[in-house]
């Protein structure tokens, strides 16, 4: 188990959830992070006492210095305030629960430190998959998924022969708030519709992300990186119940599947504990109190999402950032109403068509793609 954490995006639902689990498990605190909310993070200072606290926002990062001048903590912002709590001396394991793009150099930057990895901060897999996974190996570091597929899929390998025994990963979806529904019934669906989510309690932008299921795309791509598989092994099937978290089929056919209830401080705690298990801050899963645990195909054509992450991935290069920096940019358009749910999926599909693809072997041609996909989906809404 670590010793102490680094949390970069403490103030928001995976990072409230992982101090929660570093707080009974005893694991020192040395980096919090935030966007804006300094009377949250005030609040986490003063109870986990960390050496360094970032606020992204300059102005905000000033008003918390003022109001936390008693206490040891250094105030920090920016992406150099990110930099520094990603390479923090103290830190064996830097939690990355940052929301989009602005993970990807965090993350990098911890790896280069030698710093393990629990990663919930999706999106810097999906453009940067290559360079992060090459940083990993090279600095022979550790990755841990904190998504929650992932991490059932990463508990469910524990003990896998050899590589080859591998058939497929079997991603679980919960379908979402719009599970079922025609293009015509989402033509007109409302932001608040969309964040009522059945089962997960999380940030506005990946319960956004989960309605569109785009979520389930970018997870795809994800686990393409972490487990090394190929497109055409990584399967996705509708699970209503989000009991059975996802699955591995073996060569003999085989199906490993990880259970629980949907709360996510049971995979944070075991990237932070693995290979260990400790007691858990949730309740037990009692299936019979489950009526019914269902499986279903997904609706690739309406939830076309899903089905542009893919050809990204086969596409291979910066397609995944375009789709990803488009992806980000329209969801925070439809947030802002300024679009409409289904101008989500065509805005990512336009962005794949029209942005030119090129290598993603450095970060600034991984930065640039995001760029251009941001720019292309900003001038198609003008
Ligand atoms: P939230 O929006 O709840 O929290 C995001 C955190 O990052 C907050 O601390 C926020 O600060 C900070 N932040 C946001 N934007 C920036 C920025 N531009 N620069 C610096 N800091 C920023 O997100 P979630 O916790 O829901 O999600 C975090 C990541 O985990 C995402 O990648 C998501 O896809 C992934 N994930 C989340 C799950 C969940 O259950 N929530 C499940 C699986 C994966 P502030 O509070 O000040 O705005
Ligand atoms: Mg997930």
């Amino acid at each position: 188990m670590v010793n102490s954490i680094s949390v970069l995006g403490s103030t928001g639902s995976i990072g409230t959830q992982t101090l929660d689990v570093a707080e009974k498990l005893h694991i020192s605190v040395c980096a919090l992070t935030a966007y804006s909310n300094i009377d949250l993070l005030e609040k986490q200072i003063r109870k986990f006492r960390p050496k360094l606290a970032v606020v992204f926002l300059e102005e905000q990062a000033q008003k918390l210095k003022e109001r936390i001048k008693d206490t040891k903590t250094c105030v920090m912002s920016g992406m150099k305030g990110l930099i520094s709590a990603a390479e923090i001396d103290s830190a064996d394991i830097v939690l990355n629960a940052l929301v989009g793009m602005v993970g990807l150099e965090p993350t990098l930057r911890a790896v280069e430190a030698k710093k393990n990895i629990a990663l919930a901060n999706k999106e810097t897999l999906v453009a940067g998959g290559s360079l992060v996974m090459n940083a990993v190996t090279k600095n022979g570091v550790h990755l841990y998924p904190v998504d929650s597929e992932h991490s059932a899929v990463f508990q469910c390998l524990q003990g896998r022969p050899d590589e080859k025994s591998l058939k497929k990963i079997i991603l679980t979806a919960s379908g979402g708030p719009f599970f079922g529904k025609t293009k015509s019934e989402l033509e007109n669906v409302t932001l608040a519709q969309a964040l009522n989510h059945p089962n997960w309690s999380m940030g506005a932008k990946i319960t956004i992300d989960s309605a569109t299921m785009m979520n389930k795309g970018l997870e795809i791509i994800e686990a393409y990186w972490l487990f090394g598989v190929d497109a055409d092994q990584i399967d996705v099937v509708v699970h209503r119940e989000s009991i059975v978290h996802s699955m591995i089929m073996y060569r003999d056919n085989s199906v490993i599947a990880q259970l629980g209830l949907p709360d996510m401080r049971i995979p944070i705690q075991y990237a932070l504990t693995y290979p260990g298990r400790f007691e858990s801050p949730t309740g037990e899963l009692d299936l019979s109190q489950v009526e019914n645990l269902s499986f279903s195909k997904p609706d690739y054509d309406t939830f076309k999402c899903m089905s542009l992450c893919k050809k990204a991935l086969k596409i291979g290069g910066t397609a995944p950032a375009i789709v990803n920096g488009a992806n980000e940019t329209a969801n925070r358009l439809f947030r802002e109403d300024r679009i409409k749910f289904l101008q989500i999926g065509d805005l990512v599909e336009n962005a794949l068509e029209n942005v030119a693809v090129t290598k993603a072997d450095t970060l600034a041609q991984v930065l640039q793609a995001d760029k251009s996909a941001r720019e292309f989906v900003l001038s198609a809404v003008k």
